[in-house]
């Protein structure tokens, strides 16, 4: 009798057993298996051939096939994710089975797809053989004898990075020298790197200092912090270390920010190695993903880039990861497993032994620390390189000031001057929609989304409102619900408020708006991103998106033009973020030659962060907010989890309350601190209940077993049976 042991995406925290048929051989650890679970077929993980199981024999049943010969997932992806699961205190099945593209999980057999590919046909020999020593058709004999080198078949692609052309094939295909065919791409593994496509630039000292101790640490395990402000010439040192990555024939796993993974982005890498790479982004369809995911498993990628999921690719020949503005929130996953890319990545390039660099131009706290007390290399780039130049910043008292659209004179004058100049403005509001609140003007009732109770933001492209909580959306209200009356009126600006009273105020400027609305359609931020760099806007709105990473020659003025909630808000993390914010806008003016100037509207000037962030930087700012955060005891000098209870009722939270609160009089250690449960900072979203409880300890490891305690007395509580709760360890919000 044989057994596999499996893991299922179930949501129960356990292993299954189950019996290997003798017909069948017997699978890999690593490889998938098809079982039947409950009444469902599903597609299942082999993670142990045991020996024994304390299952009665009888129950247990068979496998029904096995779907890989060979594993999908190394030995070091297997270590991953167990400790991931450990980790995070989340189910390994789910978690094992998130990691893989959709297709596979679903059961798919693992194969590459089949690339277009050219044939040699008998008349092409022979044409060869008489063309070979004269100097006729140069493309044409270069193209033949790619195909006599690689035994009569070779892949369109491949063709076209030597640089013979689709018309080139096509003139062969017509004269049946050619034939069109399909080749299985596992047959094309990828060439190590033998030449650059494009001169690298002479890198100024910091530069070449940074380059040479990331180089020096291959096939080990050395994490750096790469601390460079914005336009200091960060991606010119990823891709010069990437460059002895690639003659080795091993490959680079690059993570990027959700919306920092454009065009642009993947441009630079082509451009400069012109090499085979794996794009792994959410906009990805089932079988792009997976297509993508194979590539990169068996190195016919050299380069994998992708957005936080794309951590968990496999890869052949790992020889470096890469993390990209490391700072960005997008890097933790906001729902079921709750991990931090960031994080998650180190421990790959710890089971790897392979360096791991970060890049920001604004590091978390939590990584700066990590450098300042040495576990990190920190290396600092500190001057803009090429053009650039450091933008100069101005804080506009807005006090007492009449805005239009948000803007004070003193930005208004300043656009008409920078827009006079033949220069862009930028101009960045971190909200969407028109207005963020539509109310009554007899009553002051607030048009509210009933299931989060939460005002509705009123849009205009096209005329709706929407919940920001929930996204729902309806017709825009006439009538106040509460008194009947028709006058309704929008309180507060949002970014398409902003443009449509630019459009009345500069009637001959074009204005681009990015925000999610305007992006929605496939491309099209990618498409408007291009329109600006060919100067076709001269003023640019935007929330956030605009902030990361992108490249704008002309752009010279920056307004920021309302931070001030985030000066008194509530959450520890409000003023890194702020600082953060602030920095990576700036850092999209001036970037080319011309001095940028960077305007800031406040109600509070004299704000000590503020004043210190300008007069003094983020790296001052930064070790001045850890030093607070050491006094107060908070991360990274404390260790946090969040519970996090969802229900329909706020009885049954309430309930469940009352006995946390029992459980933690019982469970209060030093050491451990068991806050009270409290509302959620939504407490109402789609018609549930939201509620939180903290829990911090002074050492992971005590946090880690008050965890797993505060599990297994959930697990088996009653009361929680009604209530959704989730853990989210190292909470980036709360
Ligand atoms: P970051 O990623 O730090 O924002 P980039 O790598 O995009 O910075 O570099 C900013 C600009 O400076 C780019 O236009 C880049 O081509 C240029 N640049 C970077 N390094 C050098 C260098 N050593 N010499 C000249 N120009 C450079
Ligand atoms: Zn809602
Ligand atoms: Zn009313």
């Amino acid at each position: 009798m044989r057994l596999v042991r499996v893991v299922l995406a179930t949501h129960i925290r356990r292993s299954f057993d189950y019996l290997l048929p003798e017909q069948l051989p017997t699978p890999a650890i690593g490889a998938r298996v098809q079982v039947v679970f409950g009444k469902r077929n599903m597609t299942a993980i082999v993670i142990e051939l045991p020996d024994e199981t304390n299952i009665a024999l009888e129950k247990l049943r068979p496998i029904e096939a096995i779907l890989d010969e060979q594993p999908l997932l190394n030995s070091q992806l297997h270590q991953l994710l167990r400790w991931a699961a450990s980790y995070y205190h989340y189910n390994l099945g789910d978690i094992y089975l998130q990691s893989l593209p959709k297709l596979l999980r679903q059961g798919q057999l693992a194969k590459h797809p089949t690339v277009k590919a050219w044939q040699l046909t008998d008349a092409g020999k022979h044409h060869y053989q008489q063309l070979k020593h004269t100097t006729k058709a140069p493309r044409q004999n270069q193209a033949l004898a790619l195909l006599i080198e690689h035994e009569g078949k070779v892949a369109h692609e491949i063709f076209l990075r030597a640089g013979i052309t689709q018309s080139i094939l096509s003139t062969l295909a017509s004269n049946h020298y050619v034939q069109p065919t399909e080749l299985s791409s596992s047959l094309t593994h990828y060439e190590p790197l033998a030449e650059l496509a494009e001169q690298p630039l002479k890198l100024n000292r910091e530069q070449a200092i940074a380059v040479a101790a990331i180089n020096s640490k291959a096939g080990q395990f050395a994490p750096f912090l790469l601390d460079g402000i914005t336009g200091s010439g960060k991606t010119e040192v990823y891709l010069q270390i990437l460059e002895p990555i690639l003659k080795a024939g091993q490959q680079a796993l690059i993570l990027v920010p959700e919306i920092g993974l454009t065009a642009q982005t993947i441009a630079r890498f082509e451009k400069r190695f012109n090499l085979p790479m794996a794009i792994l982004h959410s906009g990805l369809n089932d079988k792009a993903r997976c297509a993508a995911w194979l590539k990169a498993k068996d190195a016919h990628a050299a380069i994998i880039i992708g957005t936080r999921s794309a951590l968990f690719t496999p890869m052949l020949h790992p020889g470096i990861i890469i993390i990209d503005e490391e700072h960005d929130s997008s890097f933790k996953q906001q729902d079921t497993f709750r991990y931090h890319a960031r994080d998650v990545a180190l421990m790959r390039a710890k089971l790897e032994q392979i360096p791991i660099v970060m890049g920001s131009a604004t590091p978390a706290l939590e990584t700066l620390n990590n450098a300042l007390i040495g576990r990190y290399q920190h290396l600092e780039l500190t001057e803009r390189a090429g053009l650039a130049s450091v933008a100069s910043y101005a804080l506009v008292d807005i006090r007492a000031q009449p805005l239009r659209a948000g803007l004070s004179p003193q930005v208004l004058k300043a656009m008409q001057d920078t827009l006079g100049q033949g220069q862009q403005v930028m101009l960045f509001l971190n909200r969407r929609g028109y207005a963020p609140a539509l109310l009554c003007h007899e009553c002051g009732q607030v048009v509210e989304c009933e299931r989060c109770e939460r005002p509705y933001t009123l849009h205009h492209h096209p005329p709706h409102l929407a919940c920001h909580h929930c996204g729902s959306q309806r017709a825009i209200a006439k009538q106040c619900q509460h008194c009947g009356s028709t006058h309704l009126v929008t309180t507060g600006i949002g970014t398409e408020q902003i443009e449509s009273e630019l459009q009345q105020l500069f009637p001959d400027v074009s204005i681009a708006r990015i925000d999610r609305d305007s992006t929605r359609r496939k491309g099209a931020l990618d498409q408007v991103l291009e329109e600006i760099t060919q100067n076709q806007h001269q003023i640019l709105i935007g929330t956030q998106m605009l902030a990361k990473g992108h490249h704008f020659p002309s752009v010279t003025m920056v307004a920021i033009l309302d931070i001030d909630h985030a000066l008194f808000s509530s959450d520890f993390r409000a003023s890194e973020r702020l600082a953060q914010l602030f920095i990576q806008v700036s850092g999209r003016a001036g970037r080319s030659g011309m001095a940028g100037k960077v305007y800031l509207q406040t109600h509070h000037p004299e704000h000590e962060l503020l004043q210190d962030l300008i007069n003094n930087g983020y790296g001052h700012f930064a070790r001045f907010a850890l030093a607070e955060r050491k006094l107060t005891d908070l991360p990274p000098f404390s260790y946090q989890a969040l519970l996090r209870f969802e229900a329909t009722s706020l009885n049954h939270l309430n309930t469940l309350g009352q006995q946390l609160e029992q459980f933690a009089q019982q469970h209060q250690q030093s050491g451990c601190w068991i806050f009270p449960v409290n509302e959620a900072p939504v407490p109402k979203r789609a018609g549930k209940f939201r509620q939180q409880q903290l829990i911090q300890a002074n050492a992971r490891k005590n946090l880690h077993q008050l965890i797993s305690i505060l599990i297994d007395y959930l697990e088996q509580l009653p009361a929680a049976k009604r209530v959704r709760w989730s853990v989210d360890i190292d909470p980036i919000d709360m």
